[in-house]
């Protein structure tokens, strides 16, 4: 081959293979705004849908109660949501849809939703009732950080459970993040303490703390916690995040305010929300509660984490 020649056919390979890593770059990690802008399923919409069928009388509102009960909104924010519906006096089928939907948005807490992360390193605390997926929910967030270029240490102050700390350093080892962990049985603060220095002496970005969540022996748990807020820095602690898992229901009211008395929870994560066609809860929570639903889980995948969007979670509700 002649020498022009085989530049010209050098240039190009080397134009393709760039141009193929662009793309596998690209689709093999997904974009802020993909990840947030991830549907919130639920079963309320079509619910909704069918309470108002083709036209407005008695029987709609009555539908539409039952709707908003049994997808978990509870029984204040329904109430709530009919009154201020019924007293806009909606004409139209599009015109109670849209009440509906501002009824619904009025229900929810107008806070800034994203994460905050304050302190080198900065620190989450995760707690919530074993089985909600505060495991997977710290991957997810590992995931996320390292995504965002930020590096990730995880605590596992979890020693009660030894397959806790397992689950914590496997799940590490895929999202590329270290894991202190200590003594099974050891004192869960001081797990806190070591994570921390590790972090501060490696330069890490972020610490994320796993905690304990069984539900006997409530006290000593709830007294555990306070000590692990306290070592992990106390007011300057950046997030408390409490898991819970949206197929729990009404009882997931229960766990923010156990929790809430022990912590200040500054956002939930409701997970599972694949799993139920119950978004309600959403509502039921921060109307009730006035705690921010921070973000959602929608699988057992460690992408499968998106930020709670209000308004898109409103509107995939009534349209
Ligand atoms: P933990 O005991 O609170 O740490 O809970 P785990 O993180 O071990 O999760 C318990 C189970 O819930 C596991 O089977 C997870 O895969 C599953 N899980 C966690 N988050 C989600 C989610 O958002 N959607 C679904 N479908 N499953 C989840």
């Amino acid at each position: 081959m002649d020498g022009p020649i085989l530049i010209i056919v050098a240039v190009v390979a080397v134009v393709l293979v760039v141009v193929g890593l662009v793309i596998w770059h690209r689709s093999s990690r997904p974009s802020e705004d993909t990840r947030a802008a991830a549907p919130v399923r639920s079963g309320l919409g079509p619910a909704i849908r069918r309470a108002l069928g083709t036209e407005l009388d008695d029987a709609t509102w009555e539908d539409i109660e039952s709707a908003l009960l049994a997808a978990d909104v509870g029984v204040e924010s329904t109430t709530s949501i009919i009154t201020s519906v019924r007293r806009s006096r909606p004409e139209t089928v599009e015109g109670a849809r849209i009440a509906i939907r501002d009824a619904l948005r009025g229900e929810l807490v107008e806070v800034d939703r994203g994460l905050t992360l304050t302190g080198s390193p900065a620190s989450i605390v995760v707690v919530g009732v074993n089985g909600t997926g505060k495991t997977t929910t710290i991957a997810k967030l590992a995931k996320r950080f390292s995504d965002e270029g930020k590096t990730v240490t995880m605590g596992a102050a979890d020693t009660f459970r030894a397959a806790a700390g397992q689950q914590l350093e496997s799940w590490a080892a895929r999202v590329g993040s270290q894991v202190v962990r200590g003594q099974e049985g050891g004192d869960p603060a001081s797990v806190v303490y070591d994570t921390l220095e590790s972090a501060r002496a490696k330069g890490v970005d972020v610490v994320i703390i796993d905690t304990a969540g069984r539900l006997h022996g409530k006290k000593n748990l709830m007294a555990e916690l306070q000590k692990i807020y306290r070592v992990a820095g106390g007011d300057d602690v950046s997030e408390v995040l409490l898991v819970l898992d949206a197929t729990a229901g009404q009882n997931g009211l229960a766990q923010v305010r156990e929790f809430s008395n022990a912590v200040p929870i500054s956002g939930i994560v409701l997970t599972k929300l694949d799993g139920t066609a119950k978004g309600g809860i959403i509502v039921a929570i921060e109307r009730t509660l006035g705690v921010p639903v921070k973000l959602v889980g929608v699988g057992e995948g460690v992408d499968d984490l998106v930020v709670f969007d209000p308004d898109g979670f409103v509107d995939s509700l009534v349209e």
